[in-house]
C-alpha cells in the first residue's frame, strides 16, 4: 500500500528475538541488554497472522532479523509457516553467521530467498574484539556453505574509525572472489552506537576507488534495500553502500518493522510505533486496520541529525 507520502510499502523486517549470542560493541553492551520476559515475545502463530494481514496490504517481502534470529528456538518452524502463506513473495534473513552452518540444509529446503551475513573484519583477533564472543571461523564457514548451497548470500559490513578501516579492501576482495555482494552500512546513532566512530560511505568508497579506480555504478536490482551498488569490471559480485547518514534515502523507503515484542515501527529512527498485540486479540479486521493506520502515518524522513529524537533502544531490541 501507499503511505501518506505516496511511497509503496511492500517490505517488513521482523525481529524474532532481542537475544543474541554476540555482543558487538556498537550494538550491545558487554553485559547484554535487559531481556524481555518471554511472555511478551510474539509467538510464531502471532507473527504469521501479522504477516498475513501485511500481505493483504501489499507487504509481501519479509526479512527475519533480531537480535540473532538463529538463537530463537525452532526458527525453521516459523520460516516454514511463512513460506506457506499465500502471497508471500520473499523471505530473507540477516544473521551474524555463528549458528548458521547447521541450518543451511533446511533453509535451502524451505527455499530461503537470501541470507545477509554480518562481517566487519577477516582478522580473527579483531573479530573477537569487536563481537566480544564471536569465532570468525564459524562465520566464514557459514559464508562458504551458504554459497555452496546456492543461497543468494551477501555480506554486511560496518566500518569504524581507527578500528577496521584497513579491512575494507580485504573484505571487498574476499566477497568478490566468492562472487557475492558486499554492502557497507553507515553506523547509525541508535542505542549504544557511537556514531562519531562511523566512517562515511563516501570515505569508504574513496578507499576502494584508490585500489579499483574502474569501479562503476551498477544499475541492476539487487534487493529491497536502499543500497547503491557499484561493480568492478571483470569481478563477480557488487559493492553496495547503505548511507543512511550521509545520503538519505527516505524518499524511497519501502519498509516497516516488527519487533519481537510486537511493536510496529514505521521508521527505524524514531521511538514512535504501536503495540500490535491488542489488535491481534481483537481480530483480523482490526489487525489489518491498525497496520494500515501505522503505514499511513509513516514519517517522511529520519532525524539522525537530531540525536535527542532518535530511538534509544539497542539495535538488537529494535531489529536491525
Ligand atoms: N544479529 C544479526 C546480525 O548481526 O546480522 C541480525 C541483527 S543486527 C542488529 C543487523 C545488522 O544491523 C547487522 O549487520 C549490524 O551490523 C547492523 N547494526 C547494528 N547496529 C547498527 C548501527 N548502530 N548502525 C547501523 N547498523 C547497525
Ligand atoms: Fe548481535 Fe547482530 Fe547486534 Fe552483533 S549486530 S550484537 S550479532 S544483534
Amino acid at each position: 500500500m501507499l503511505d501518506g507520502y505516496g511511497r509503496t510499502i511492500d517490505y517488513m523486517r521482523i525481529s524474532v528475538t532481542d537475544r543474541c549470542d554476540l555482543r558487538c560493541k556498537y550494538c550491545m553492551p558487554k553485559e547484554g541488554i535487559q531481556k524481555v520476559d518471554k511472555s511478551r515475545i510474539l509467538g510464531y502463530e502471532e507473527i504469521l497472522r501479522i504477516c498475513s494481514a501485511a500481505i493483504e496490504l501489499g507487504i509481501d517481502k519479509f526479512k527475519i532479523t533480531g537480535g540473532e534470529p538463529l538463537v530463537r528456538y525452532d526458527l525453521m518452524e516459523l520460516l516454514r509457516g511463512m513460506r506457506k502463506l499465500q502471497g508471500c513473495k520473499e523471505i530473507t534473513m540477516t544473521t551474524n553467521g555463528q549458528l548458521l552452518a547447521p541450518h543451511l540444509e533446511e533453509l535451502t529446503e524451505i527455499g530461503i530467498d537470501g541470507i545477509n551475513i554480518s562481517l566487519d573484519t577477516l582478522k580473527p583477533e579483531r573479530y573477537k574484539e569487536m563481537t566480544r564472543l564471536g569465532d570468525l571461523q564459524k562465520t566464514l564457514e557459514a559464508v562458504e556453505l551458504s554459497i555452496e548451497h546456492g543461497i543468494k548470500t551477501k555480506l554486511n559490513c560496518i566500518v569504524q574509525r581507527d578500528f577496521n578501516e584497513d579491512d575494507v579492501i580485504e573484505l571487498v576482495d574476499f566477497a568478490l572472489s566468492k562472487g557475492i555482494d558486499i554492502r557497507f552500512i553507515e553506523l547509525m546513532p541508535i542505542g549504544i552506537a557511537d556514531a562519531e566512530k562511523g566512517i562515511s560511505n563516501r570515505e569508504t568508497m574513496r578507499r576502494i576507488k584508490e585500489v579499483y579506480p574502474e569501479m562503476k555504478a551498477d544499475e541492476s536490482r539487487h534487493g529491497n534495500g536502499p543500497a547503491r551498488y557499484y561493480r568492478i569490471s571483470g569481478k563477480r559480485g557488487s559493492i553496495g553502500f547503505i548511507s543512511a547518514i550521509n545520503d538519505s534515502f527516505c524518499e524511497s523507503c519501502n519498509r516497516i518493522r516488527l519487533t519481537s515484542m510486537g511493536y510496529i515501527k514505521p521508521c527505524l529512527c524514531y521511538e514512535d510505533g504501536v503495540f500490535i498485540r491488542p489488535y491481534l486479540e481483537k481480530g483480523d479486521k482490526e489487525l489489518k486496520q491498525a497496520l494500515e493506520e501505522i503505514i499511513r502515518f509513516k514519517p517522511a524522513a529520519h532525524c539522525f541529525e537530531n540525536i535527542k529524537e532518535v530511538d534509544h533502544h539497542a539495535m538488537a531490541e529494535i531489529g536491525g
